[in-house]
């Protein structure tokens, strides 16, 4: 038996392969949670978070949770039984926060939508005239889908908006003041380019004035958090629990490698390496998924060809190539192949790999 896998090239859906920084930094020397080296670490990650984020939300912090807690930590803060919670369904993550906004005792309101299509800020806005949220999925990783989100902060009324952000925070702009967002949860794993496990988290203070008094998660309560990060509270720290301080050094890492490069270059990368594999993907014959000018470029939705069999193409690529794509989700999961491009994975040598090893495995698996 192997006992080191070799290095793979994760162009799946789920983590990317880090920046080099990021890995890095996780060799750094631990520090205390306490110690004040580490609370200005937090400090520059929180206004690090700020600016991925397009907010100058106080509150912005790395939650020590993976993207999925962001989302619980995002519903158990706002609502609670009978509270109204309008959401756009346009893949898995949506449907996964119609559960956890169902289990806080929220009233859901489902705004279904197509797989591969885009959120309808217009027929959100009519599922209810007076919601207490409303919530939907930026860059809808199931399905390669990028929504509007300035469209629901134009209809949200007096309702607070919740925005998975996933997947597009640190390659595509997100601007969470200027679109309405109230609540923007995030993971440090797609195109942040650090390794899962942190959740960059932001609530406007409008939303924190409107929050549950003491909501049924006692570690996502908002409230106790505040003491845990400078700018919330202008208190000291205090403990709440223990910071994962080699993932918060990682992440100031990406962070820093992602400013260093600024926004709009990332921006860029992203949107010229998506393209250039989507063209390929098209030039061999495959047909894309995702509905055109919806298209996320850090993560492409193909349909795996008549007579093919996806999971047979994800081994080969698996074991001769050293490459993970990802399946697709739910009724598409033999029927559609997920490709991500995220973080450093963005680039033309990238596409160039994905396209000569994919075109091998479908003629040879
Ligand atoms: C990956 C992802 C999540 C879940 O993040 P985890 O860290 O796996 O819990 C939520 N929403 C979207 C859009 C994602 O891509």
């Amino acid at each position: 038996m192997t006992s080191i896998v070799p290095t793979r090239h994760l162009f799946g859906p789920g983590p990317c392969n880090p920046y080099p920084e990021a890995t890095s930094a996780l060799g750094l020397p631990l520090l205390g949670h306490l110690d004040p080296e580490f609370i200005a670490r937090m400090d520059r990650v929180a206004d690090g978070l700020r600016v991925l984020w397009g907010t100058r939300n106080a509150r912005t912090l790395p939650l020590s949770a993976t993207g999925s807690a962001g989302m619980e930590a995002a519903f158990v803060n706002t609502v609670t039984d009978g509270d109204v919670a309008v959401i756009a369904v346009n893949g898995l993550f949506g449907e996964r926060m119609c559960e956890v906004a169902s289990r806080v005792g929220a009233e859901v309101v489902r705004v279904d939508h197509e797989y591969g299509t885009p959120i309808d800020a217009e027929r959100v806005a009519a599922a209810h005239p007076n919601p207490t949220v409303i919530a939907g999925v930026h860059a809808e990783t199931s399905t390669g889908v990028v929504s509007d989100i300035a469209a629901l902060g134009a209809i949200k009324g007096e309702a607070l908006l919740i925005t998975d952000a996933v997947t597009s925070i640190g390659g595509m702009p997100v601007h969470a003041d200027d679109w309405g967002i109230d609540i923007g949860y995030a993971g440090t794993q797609k195109c942040i380019g650090v390794a899962p496990g942190l959740a960059p988290f932001t609530i406007s203070d409008r939303a924190f004035e409107r929050r549950i008094e003491k909501p049924s998660s006692w570690y996502l309560d908002l409230g106790l958090l505040g003491g845990y990060t400078t700018g919330a509270t202008g208190g000291g720290r205090t403990y709440h629990h223990t910071a994962p301080v080699a993932m918060v050094a990682s992440l100031e890492a990406g962070i820093n490698r992602i400013l260093a490069e600024g926004l709009d270059a990332v921006t860029e990368r992203h949107q010229a390496a998506g393209k250039a594999l989507q063209d390929g993907i098209q030039t061999m014959g495959l047909e894309l998924f995702a509905q055109e000018g919806s298209r996320l470029p850090q993560l492409t939705t193909v349909k795996v060809p008549e007579n093919v069999d996806s999971a047979k193409v994800r081994g080969y690529l698996l074991e001769r190539f050293n490459i993970e794509i990802g399946g697709g989700v739910g009724q598409y999961a033999n029927t559609v192949w997920r490709i991500g491009l995220m973080g450093p994975n963005a680039n033309p040598g990238s596409v160039a790999l994905i396209l000569s090893s994919l075109k091998e495995a479908i003629d040879k698996a």
